[in-house]
């Protein structure tokens, strides 16, 4: 009998190590990985850079709290907002702290309550990033939810419209809907909500948390999207495997998370901080901007080419570094085929296969990733023929 809440459906591999891209199990096999830990390890499994940051800090000290000065804190802060065109940085534990934050300061600073967000969104698990969270089934049988969130179509600006009042604080999305099923944002939505938000004085808030630190071949996906949000939030890739996750603001929302109005005691750990701050100077080195961008559209091309003939293959949605196979069977079963041939991917939704590849993948990898999947459509879709 386990002594673990049985909260994770697992699979039957057991890791024993791990480095770049590939998992080596307790039996010796070996599987690329093409889940980067969802959406965690951008850099690869134990990228050597934040490695010995780590291990420099744990040779000084681990935690000392808050109420310290921390430099660390600060160098991390100036380099993601300069990598994010953000003004301030709240840093969290998770993705759904983050989330939470962003909530926090939405009311706070306007004064107001309601908050729109989108239909098949992920927002994180706790009370109120569930809350803002589209789904049905990351609610059930947990009662009431928090009040005023309204949840519109993804896409649909004349929802946003209609749905928006005196009383909306703010509009929450990501910019790829990524546990949803890899939808992408349509480039005139994006646009069109930013100005009307703009217009009303509604907060704009980007939920990064998988779309970020490089993911879709830019710093962020927003960016792809030429607009300027007020706060986005980050986590997963921040630490390249540490937990730590962060809210980002314009300088106009400084003023309202003043002394004593939010705050964590693990938030802004100096181990996760010395993780997040060599992640990043790895991800906003030039060199390493152009090889992805080389490598995304190589990833774009391979899994277009090699996949989109094949019957069963519905849809291939791709920014990026990120992609979505959607299947007309279910992924479920085509994933346990793919692991046992040493591929490991993720579903989202319950028809999609979702590719989140270490951005320092080679090109071989995915070519070789693509046949995997390849041949084994292949064989499932003679099966159900
Ligand atoms: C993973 C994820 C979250 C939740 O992050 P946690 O670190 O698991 O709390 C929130 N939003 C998005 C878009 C995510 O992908």
């Amino acid at each position: 009998m386990s002594n673990l809440f049985p909260v994770y459906q697992r699979w039957d591999i057991e890791p024993a190590e791990a480095s770049g891209c590939t998992i080596i199990d307790k039996a010796g096999k070996e599987y690329l990985d093409f889940t980067s830990g969802i959406g965690v390890c951008n850099l690869g499994h134990r990228p050597v850079a934040v490695e010995a940051a780590v291990k420099e800090q744990l040779g000084n000290f681990w935690h000392v709290s808050n109420l310290f000065e921390q430099s660390g804190q600060e160098k991390a802060a100036s380099l993601l907002c300069e990598y994010a065109g953000m003004d301030r940085a709240y840093f969290a534990n998770s993705g759904a702290e983050a989330n939470e934050a962003a909530i926090k300061l939405a009311r706070k600073a306007t004064g107001k309550t309601k908050i729109i967000t989108f239909l098949n969104s992920f927002h994180g698990r706790t009370f109120a990033a569930m809350s803002a969270t589209g789904q049905e089934k990351i609610k059930h049988g947990y009662g009431p939810m928090l009040e005023t969130f309204v949840y519109v179509p993804f896409n649909d600006i004349d929802a946003v419209k209609k749905s928006a009042d005196e009383e909306t604080a703010a509009v929450m999305l990501e910019m790829v809907q990524g546990e949803g099923g890899i939808h992408i944002a349509d480039k005139a939505f994006v646009r069109e909500l930013a100005a009307f938000c703009k217009e009303k004085g509604i907060l704009l808030i980007i939920d990064e948390i998988q779309t970020g630190i490089g993911r879709t071949a830019k710093p962020f996906a927003y960016m792809h999207f030429d607009i300027q949000p007020d706060m986005i939030t980050s986590a997963k890739g921040l630490g390249s495997g540490l937990p730590i996750g962060a809210m980002l603001g314009k300088e106009h929302l400084a003023e309202s998370f003043g002394p004593g109005s939010h705050g964590s005691t693990f938030g802004g750990n100096p181990i996760a901080i010395a993780a997040a701050s060599a992640t990043l100077e790895a991800v906003m080195d030039e060199g390493f901007k152009s090889s992805l961008k080389e490598l995304s559209g190589s990833f774009k091309n391979v899994l277009q080419e090699t996949l989109s003939d094949i019957p069963g293959v519905k849809d291939i949605r791709i920014l990026g570094m990120m992609a979505g196979i959607e299947l007309l069977v279910e992924a479920q079963p085509v994933l346990q085929m793919l692991r046992e041939k040493g591929l490991i991917a993720l579903p989202a939704g319950t028809h999609v296969i979702r590719l989140l590849p270490p951005l320092t993948c080679t090109l071989e990898q995915i070519e070789q990733a693509a046949g995997i999947i390849a041949d084994t459509l292949r064989t499932t879709a003679s099966v159900h023929s």
